[in-house]
């Protein structure tokens, strides 16, 4: 950690998975043997360069781009870019880091990365961010590939983003290279499902953990926060369950709707307006929308946090508590600081880190891989019915290696120890590279 002194979220999602990995961590000398801790945290490569383009007014702007090619042990590096102004080599690392075992506990086989820029796609037209995406494409393009590294989206990089950056890929390598990124256009190699997968796959896992308790989400109230692509589609399958989702919220503030959030109401403002959360209060009867507010202080049986990093504290876990909340499950990356997952932890909370509970998306992208090899296209329920079987797999790998390491229902030491292990035993058996 001397290596990357000022690098906070790097450093904070590398000392959460080695506090949580002590016992096992001290116990395994092969692991220590073959300096697995030593090297896991190093990434295999770090890509950062200029990206300049020009805006409507033909003004030249420049921005940073990165990808980090973290641990190719599994598979071809595998994680999403994020197109945000709070982008910082230290944000795409610890993002990197954490892809590495959310990857390894899909079962299936890639590697771990992540990329991105300071870029922030709001208030840019159409134009502008084509012009941007063709303009990081231009360097990225030397570094990926089907087999080699295949990048996807997260904040700021939806379908609109994804179409122009594989357009210019394909002009760029001269061959229609489908599985070079995924979350593509069903019309031209994406899969069915991709876009619900990582929202669908969360309420799928806190159903998996209500059920340990002969619960379920029916009939449960949850606070949602942000109201992109992981909050819309978790809070659309907690509908189709018969629960109900209260909240939403963006940068701007949060929206409280006690009658339940208007799914299609949200895409509408979303997905085609490209509007705020504040519009859609303006549009239903007993909304409202609180500047500057965070929704943590709505009463609530769940929480899921979909926005991201650090948003929940320790403090808001505490009012959680007192409202009721019996489980947080992470749809964004990182979003409870280690304050906040301790108070969680000891107020008996149920907790689900991210690299378990949004593996969904990550997990669908390599049903697309998968397709795009195969030339396949598979319909909706086919994926589907793929995503649940994997949601409830990694589920129950979570609570079986907890329970192997004595620490049973915690799902935080069940995922991290899980992932880690099952990347320490390849890279034993690879050798030292
Ligand atoms: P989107 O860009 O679709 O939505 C992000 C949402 O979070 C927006 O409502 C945005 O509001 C809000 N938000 C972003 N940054 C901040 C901030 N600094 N403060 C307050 N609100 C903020 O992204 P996704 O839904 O794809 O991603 C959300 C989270 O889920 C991220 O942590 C991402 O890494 C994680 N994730 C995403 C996956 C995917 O498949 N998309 C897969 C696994 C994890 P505003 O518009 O005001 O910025």
């Amino acid at each position: 950690l001397k290596r990357n002194p000022t690098q906070p979220e790097f450093q904070q999602a590398v000392r959460e998975v080695i506090e949580s990995l002590e016992t096992l961590l001290l116990s395994r000398t092969d692991y220590q043997d073959a300096a697995i801790l030593e090297r896991i945290i190093e990434p295999e490569r770090q890509i950062m360069f200029r990206v300049a383009w020009q805006d409507d007014s033909n003004k030249v702007r420049v921005n940073r781009g990165y990808r980090i090619q973290f641990n190719s042990t599994l598979g071809p590096y595998k994680g999403g870019l994020r197109f945000h102004p709070s982008v910082t080599l230290s944000v795409i690392k610890f993002l990197g880091f954490e892809q590495i075992f959310k990857n390894a506990l899909t079962g299936q086989s890639i590697g771990g990365g992540k990329g991105g820029s300071d870029f922030d796609p709001h208030g840019k037209s159409d134009n502008e961010v084509m012009r941007f995406c063709q303009a990081f494409m231009m360097e990225l393009s030397r570094h990926v590939g089907a087999d080699v590294d295949v990048p996807a989206g997260d904040i700021g990089v939806g379908a609109r983003e994804i179409g122009y950056l594989f357009g210019q890929y394909k002009r760029l390598a001269n061959r229609n290279e489908a599985g070079v990124i995924t979350g593509k256009g069903v019309g031209w190699g994406g899969s069915r499902g991709r876009t619900e997968a990582t929202g669908y796959g969360l309420v799928m896992f806190a159903n998996s953990m209500l059920a340990e308790l002969g619960e379920s989400v029916e009939g449960k109230t949850a606070v949602v926060s942000g109201s992109g692509n992981v909050a819309t589609y978790a809070i659309e399958k907690l509908h189709q369950l018969g629960g109900k989702a209260v909240s939403i919220s963006d940068s701007s503030g949060a929206v409280y709707d006690p009658d339940g959030i208007d799914v299609a109401l949200l895409k509408e403002i979303k997905e085609v307006r490209r509007g705020r959360v504040s519009e859609y209060a303006e549009l239903r009867p007993n909304a409202k929308f609180q500047a500057g507010q965070k929704v943590w202080g709505i009463p609530a049986d769940l929480a899921l946090p979909c926005a991201t990093q650090n948003e929940v504290h320790a403090n808001d876990v505490r009012t959680m508590r007192a409202n009721g909340v019996q489980l947080i499950a992470e749809g964004a990356n990182m979003p409870l600081t280690p304050g906040a997952i301790e108070t969680a932890q000891h107020s008996k909370i149920l907790y689900a880190p991210g690299k378990a509970a949004n593996a969904g998306g990550v997990a669908t992208s390599a049903l697309e891989m998968q397709q795009n090899a195969s030339l396949q296209s598979w319909p909706f329920a086919v994926v589907e019915e793929k995503l649940e079987a994997i949601m409830t797999d990694i589920h129950a790998t979570c609570l079986a290696t907890a329970a192997d390491l004595d620490e049973p229902g915690n799902y935080l030491v069940g995922a991290n120890a899980a992932g880690f292990m099952k990347v320490a035993d390849a890279m034993i058996e690879q050798g030292i590279v």
